[in-house]
């Protein structure tokens, strides 16, 4: 509805002023792509390849899906352009929407707008630090600055097959006790257990090894740096192991940040690095790194705490024409104001003046202008001070000097 859009579009403006502030370029991918590459590059054993997408075949035959999220479709036209050969880290975002057949609940839809960012090309935990500090800084910037940011570090192909086993140990003997969704991914994805809602999965999994413990060297090393570099620019974060995230593609960091008041889907914005993805979509060995954010949620949050600015334009001037020759000599001159960029409304139903003026008092008008016969005839207009009740009878060709009297004249109108 115009009212709600409107704030959206307020907050896709604060979105991407702050991505190209931080030297994000934006790129729009397309709404469908082909299957393959979400079933490659998100994972075959993921929730969302399993059972959230919504795929269709096409005319051609061809399996065609509606993008569940945005990074595969990044990649794919990265490596498409060969945004590579430019050099350095290519720094991208995007925003739209995203499709999920999951079941809709308060926070959760089946079509729903994201926003996120892509750096490719370097592994340095500055980047990750980087990105965790853009995702927090959009939120505070906005007025949220009580959220929790949930780390972890998910290790990389040397090290996690060995925690795995370590975990799948410690797991098998239960798998009685375990919840449907976990018994069938068990063995596939058993990490994913560490994040299941279900409270026999949870206890399950209370004293389990931790994988910040098995880290290898390179990962542990990277983890490090990563906290030393967020504790310099004073993000504060909670290490959290259960941090598993529900992608395949997640290498070494995860992230997720949290606002208290959301309920049970209280994630506002989840990424990680994804160092070997690039290469999984049929590109040269290139790390990676991103997060993606709900526009939904942040909205809910922003609403429920009153931060969202009276964002409605208010008319500046309503013209009020009484007759048919006044409605003449007005439309003409509305028309110019406006192409001047003024905002003026006028009655297009040519009722009473007294309806007119309720119209203009309901839409918060502060000046009206009346045209009647007389006034017409000595090129006049009575203008009247909505706020003060005052009335004065000016020339026609003063309107301009009145609203600009009012109102400050934006740079780019008015002249
Ligand atoms: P994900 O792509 O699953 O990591 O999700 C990243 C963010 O997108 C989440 O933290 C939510 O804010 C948002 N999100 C994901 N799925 C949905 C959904 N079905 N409905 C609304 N927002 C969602």
């Amino acid at each position: 509805m115009p009212d709600e859009a409107a704030a959206w579009r307020y907050l896709e403006g604060m979105v991407h002023r702050i991505f190209r502030e931080y030297g994000y370029g934006e790129l729009r991918t397309p709404i469908f792509e082909h299957t393959e590459l979400f079933q490659r590059g998100i994972g075959e054993t993921t929730d969302i390849v399993e059972k959230e997408m919504f795929t269709f075949t096409d005319r051609g035959e061809r399996s065609i899906t509606l993008r569940p999220e945005g990074t595969a479709s990044i990649v794919r036209a990265y490596l498409e352009h060969n945004l590579a050969a430019a050099g350095g880290v290519a720094k991208l975002y995007y925003y739209g929407p995203m499709f999920r057949c999951e079941a809709p609940q308060a926070g959760r839809f089946r079509q729903f707008s994201q926003f996120g960012v892509e750096a490719l090309g370097s592994s340095d935990p500055r980047v990750d630090a980087e990105v965790i500090a853009l995702a927090v800084n959009i939120y505070r910037r906005l007025g949220i600055s009580d959220l929790e940011i949930n780390i972890n570090s998910i290790g990389c192909p040397t090290c996690r097959p060995l925690y795995r086993e370590r975990l799948l140990e410690h797991l098998r003997p239960h798998v009685a006790e375990m919840c449907p969704n976990c018994q069938r991914r068990l063995e596939r994805n058993p990490l994913r257990l560490l994040d299941c809602k279900n409270e026999n999965c949870k206890r399950l999994t209370d004293n389990i090894p931790l994988i910040t413990e098995t880290l290898c060297s390179d990962c542990g090393g990277h983890f490090q740096q990563l906290m030393q570099y967020l504790d310099g620019i004073g993000v504060r974060y909670r290490i959290n192991p259960r941090l598993v995230r529900g992608f395949d593609y997640y290498t070494k960091t995860v992230f997720e940040v949290v606002a208290g008041d959301l309920g049970a889907q209280n994630a506002l914005c989840g990424g990680g690095r994804y160092d070997g993805l690039i290469e999984e979509c049929g590109g040269p060995p290139t790390p990676g790194i991103g997060f993606a954010a709900g526009m939904e949620r942040l909205m809910m949050v922003l609403k429920s705490r009153n931060l969202l600015p009276q964002v409605k334009e208010k008319p500046q001037l309503y013209l009020a024409p009484l007759g048919m020759e006044a409605r003449q000599a007005l439309f003409p001159i509305m028309i110019q104001l406006r192409e001047a960029g003024w905002i003026v409304e006028t009655d297009l139903l040519g009722r009473s003046l007294k309806a007119q003026l309720k119209s203009a008092d309901k839409l918060g008008v502060p000046l009206v202008g009346v045209l009647g016969e007389d006034e017409l005839r000595n090129g006049q207009i009575l203008i009247r001070h909505m706020d003060t009740s005052q009335q004065e009878l000016v020339p026609i060709t003063d309107l301009v000097a009145i609203l600009k009297k009012k109102f400050q004249p934006s740079a780019e109108f008015h002249e």
